[in-house]
C-alpha cells in the first residue's frame, strides 16, 4: 500500500496511529519529533503521506511543515493535533498541510482520511 510517516512526541498517539494503518495494510516508520522526521524524509524518498503533530519539543509541527514546503516537498501532510481554534487550524493550512484533525480523534477516521488523500495522486 503506502509508506506513512508518523511524527507525533506522545508514544501512545504513535503505537495507536501505527497500529490502524499498517492494520490497513500500510508501511510505518514513526519519528519522536519534527528534527527526527526532517532526517527520516532526507534518507526515505519513498514516503507518500506524514501525519503530523503539531505541539512537540523543538521544531513543531507547523515549523516542520512549513520547512518542507519551502524545500519544494509535494508530500501530503495531515495534521493531528489538540489545537483546534480556528487560527489553528488556519496556521496549519496557510503553513501547507492537506488536511487537519483534532485529538481527541477516532482512528477510523484518520484510516478513511489518509486513504482519501492516498486516492488522489
Ligand atoms: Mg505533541
Amino acid at each position: 500500500m503506502a509508506h506513512i510517516l508518523v511524527v507525533d512526541d506522545d508514544p501512545d498517539i504513535v503505537e495507536l496511529v501505527s497500529l490502524k494503518l499498517r492494520a490497513g495494510g500500510h508501511e510505518v516508520t514513526v519519528a519522536g519529533s519534527g528534527e527526527a522526521a526532517r532526517d527520516v524524509l532526507a534518507s526515505r524518498r519513498d514516503v507518500d503521506l506524514a501525519v503530523v503533530d503539531h505541539m512537540m519539543p523543538g521544531m513543531t509541527g507547523v515549523d516542520l511543515v512549513r520547512a518542507l514546503r519551502a524545500e519544494g516537498s509535494q508530500l501530503r501532510i495531515l495534521m493531528l493535533t489538540a489545537r483546534s481554534q480556528e487560527r489553528d487550524l488556519e496556521n496549519g493550512f496557510t503553513a501547507g498541510v492537506d488536511d487537519y484533525m483534532t485529538k481527541p480523534f477516532s482512528p477510523r477516521e484518520l484510516a478513511a482520511r489518509v486513504g482519501a488523500m492516498l486516492a488522489r495522486r
